[in-house]
């Protein structure tokens, strides 16, 4: 089948990981975009999970939910943040998934007899899955952003598609490759050795990149830059500095400045068009880099170690802080460190409590003296998934007079309840991508703080959770003063809760820091703020 007129960029890694390719690629993806290009961005991890929902936070950070139910990699995150656009299954795509796709095409008996094996079986599933999002026919440009680091054992297949691809006649693509430029203090200088060697690597592999970025600590000079390109076989201008930036924000504006769109194009052998208008975005760095105030939220989770964990969370408080011009500072608190005799110690200097979405045990009751410490002294609460579950059990102990209830995620036989497994999950053994996944709809009531931050009565929003609040109680919640204000309209699911008397107190069953963009803070984060700058002491 021959491609459309889509265009691919790939975007590859070397020397170090964490480079920050997943920011490049949607910094570059805003600046196309700005030029009236329609892109997306994919990834291509090198794992065997099949998705990113049975890993441990620890592992990778966050796992991020498309609105199709999609369990991905926090990068996808960043791609919807960065482009105010949706991504879905189709732009995350891990090893394990496409060795159970041919596996599965291997016993159906679709080889028919061949031996099957990574060239080009694999190879053939990893274009397959690059070239589906071209196939759409929505996208001018799709980015492939490929995990891991040049010269890992398990990039090596992804790379040999790349290497396919690139003398495809059907197909017009290029490479980026991101690289590390150390400093070494000693001698004061900027050493671009690991550079050339990790594009000799590349190389290695049949791959020549097209493009370079340069991720440094320092400014980069032209002649440090014709040199790697002398030995890099690039262009000069096709050498691009990457500075550390003091917000992930400003990295489409420096490379604007740097001209790393220009440079794309020219090389995808597409027309400039318009300059890029970024004023919305620039305007958002502005309030965010000269705050008026500042305010501190706590930020009670079990997995702060990795503060990755949390990434959506954080960044809807970031965006939300720049609508106030107010800078959020987070005060990470371990939920395992956190009991009632030090709660009001801990929380003395917060404006704001937000009680993070987890599983398990482990930090539970913490989780829920939280609830009760920002319940009782009015500090502005906002609860998400499992932080709303534990308000709900927090509350049925103290005020419903349910002194034992409990979640059956962790206590099975809990005389009371309250959480308990849906319908549907019941009967569910496998653990992967079986939980309650994306978008569902969700109906608010009338006068109530959710109406007032959605200005609307039907939303949608996007969950993960197997666990949800047993309606067998809600009477007893409504009388004792927590209201079920937002209920899925099919299946009377309780999706949001207030209390009364109370400045500013909601817990979610859903996931709102998925859908918070930079042009686009969502509304609870933006009025959890406002009420914490207007509780603030
Ligand atoms: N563990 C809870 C459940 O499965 C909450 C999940 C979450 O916080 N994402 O319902």
């Amino acid at each position: 089948m021959p491609d459309s007129k889509t265009k691919y960029i790939f975007v590859t890694g070397g020397v170090t990981s964490s480079l920050g390719k997943g920011i490049i690629s949607a910094s570059l993806a805003k600046l196309l975009q700005a030029r009236g290009y329609s892109v997306t961005i994919q990834k291509l991890d090198p794992y065997i999970n099949v998705d990113p929902g049975t890993l441990n936070p620890y592992e990778h950070g966050e796992c991020y939910v498309t609105e199709d139910g999609a369990e991905t990699d926090l990068d996808s995150g960043h791609y919807e943040r960065y482009l105010d656009t949706k991504t879905s299954q189709a732009n995350n795509v891990t090893t394990g998934r496409i060795y159970q796709h041919v596996i599965n095409k291997e016993r159906e008996g679709a080889f028919l007899g061949k031996t099957v094996q990574v060239i080009p079986h694999i190879t053939d599933e990893i274009k397959r899955r690059v070239r589906l999002l071209g196939r759409t026919g929505k996208y001018d440009i799709v980015i492939t952003e490929i995990g891991g680091t040049v010269g890992d054992i398990e990039s090596l297949p992804y790379i040999e598609a790349v290497r396919q691809l690139k003398w495809d006649p059907e197909f017009s693509c290029i490479v980026i490759h991101l690289t590390l430029v150390p400093f070494l203090a000693a001698s004061g200088e900027l050493k671009t050795k690991p550079t050339q060697h990790s594009v000799k690597q590349l190389l290695e592999s049949g791959v020549q990149a097209d493009v370079l970025v340069l991720r440094t600590e320092h400014n980069i000079n032209d002649e440090i830059k014709r040199k790697v390109a002398l030995f890099c076989n690039i262009s000069p201008e096709a050498v691009i500095e990457s500075k550390n930036a003091s917000t992930i924000y400003e990295v489409p504006v420096m490379m604007q400045d740097e001209g790393l769109d220009r440079v794309v194009l020219n090389k995808l052998d597409l027309p400039l068009r318009e300059e890029p208008e970024i004023n919305e975005w620039k305007s958002f760095l502005t309030r965010l880099k000269n705050p008026k105030q500042s305010i501190t939220i706590g930020l009670i989770g079990k997995y702060i170690e990795l503060k990755d964990s949390y990434i959506s969370i954080h960044e809807s408080l970031i965006h939300a802080g720049a609508v106030h011009q107010t800078s959020v500072k987070i005060k990470w608190i371990h939920s395992e460190t956190i009991h009632a005799d030090n709660v009001a110690e801990e929380f003395k200097d917060l404006d704001g409590v937000l009680v993070a979405p987890g599983f398990g045990e482990r930090g539970i009751e913490g989780k829920i003296s939280a609830v009760k410490y920002a319940r009782e002294n009015k500090i502005p609460f906002f609860g998400i998934c499992l932080g709303m579950q534990c308000a709900v059990i927090e509350f049925a102990r103290n005020k419903v007079n349910l002194t034992n209830a409990h979640t059956t995620e962790i206590d099975e036989n809990t005389e009371d309840p309250v959480i308990f497994l849906m319908e549907g999950q019941k009967e569910l053994t496998n653990k992967g991508g079986t939980m309650r996944l994306g978008a569902y709809e969700c109906q608010i009531e009338a006068d109530t703080l959710a109406h007032k931050a959605y200005g609307s009565e039907l939303i949608t929003e996007r969950h993960r959770h197997r666990f949800e609040f047993n309606n067998k109680y809600l009477e007893g919640f409504e009388a004792a003063g927590m209201h079920a204000t937002g209920v899925n309209p099919t299946g009377k699911m309780v999706e949001i809760v207030e209390i009364d008397d109370h400045p500013w107190f909601v817990g979610v069953q859903f996931h709102p820091e998925y859908s918070s963009t930079v042009l686009n803070p969502h509304p609870l984060f933006v009025d959890f703020l406002a009420a914490s700058i207007k509780e603030k002491k």
